[in-house]
């Protein structure tokens, strides 16, 4: 394999359907930078409810605005566990920030326009050097769309629910099922109908529904599609 070709490859999908699992996977194969994009709006939506801009539900969108600027969200690459992690304003928030409260209050924050374009433009910034995988939402329709290669997936809701249910549950995290299930759902229904950059396939994304497939063969089915 050729890896000096420097790819931009866009992953999109629904949510908690194994994207991040398999951008990771893929961008180690390749050598190239894993981002993490939906980490970028988790840490958003963490900073507003750290700072009373998130009360009840309701969003402050002066005072979100005005903050913009104090979030530094960055990654940092942790040697232990050979994967990269979020900070925000220098702390490490990998865990923090994929907790069911962050998860129920990431979607309204993520469709305010301002935040969008805010952090369209550091993704951009992220990806100007090529040699990069990053997952979302938007990735192969906003952030990337002349990207290299689109994949878009998908999974049944109950098989992305039992997956994340585990995830959680590993962590010691003790939320059931039916909460996750309606948690990805109305994420879902959030995501495709927002105004801005809502969830949907490029027309150029390649599907990969991965339901029933393994890691491996996940991987391989995506290797398949790139010609290096
Ligand atoms: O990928 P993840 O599930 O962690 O993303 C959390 C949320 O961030 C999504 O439900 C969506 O509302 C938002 N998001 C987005 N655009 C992206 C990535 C994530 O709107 N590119």
């Amino acid at each position: 394999m050729n890896n000096d070709k420097k790819l931009i490859i866009a992953i999109d999908g629904f949510s908690s359907c194994g994207k991040s699992t398999v951008a990771k996977d893929l961008a180690k194969k390749l050598n190239y930078i894993y981002i993490d994009s939906g980490a970028m709006y988790r840490a958003v939506t963490l900073f507003s409810l750290k700072n009373n801009i998130i009360n009840e539900q309701t969003i402050d969108e002066k005072k979100l605005q005005s903050l913009l600027n104090n979030i530094k969200i960055s990654f940092k690459y942790n040697t232990k566990t050979g994967e990269a992690e979020t900070f925000l304003n220098g702390n490490n928030v990998e865990d923090e920030i994929r907790n069911i409260e962050v998860s129920e209050n990431v979607s309204p924050i993520s469709k305010i326009k301002f935040v969008r374009e805010n952090l369209v433009k550091q993704q951009q910034e992220l990806g100007k050097n090529k040699a990069i995988v990053m997952d979302g939402r938007d990735i192969g329709t906003t952030v990337f769309p002349k990207a290299d290669l689109k994949i878009f997936m998908t999974a049944d809701v109950d098989v992305r629910a039992k997956r994340r249910h585990k995830e959680l549950s590993d962590k010691g995290l003790n939320v059931s099922i039916e909460e996750i299930r309606n948690n990805i759902k109305n994420r879902d229904n959030h995501d495709q109908n927002r105004e801005i950059s809502p969830l949907k396939r490029a027309d150029d994304a390649l599907i990969l529904d991965n339901g029933y497939l393994t890691k491996e063969e996940q991987l391989a089915w995506i290797l398949d599609k790139i010609e290096l």
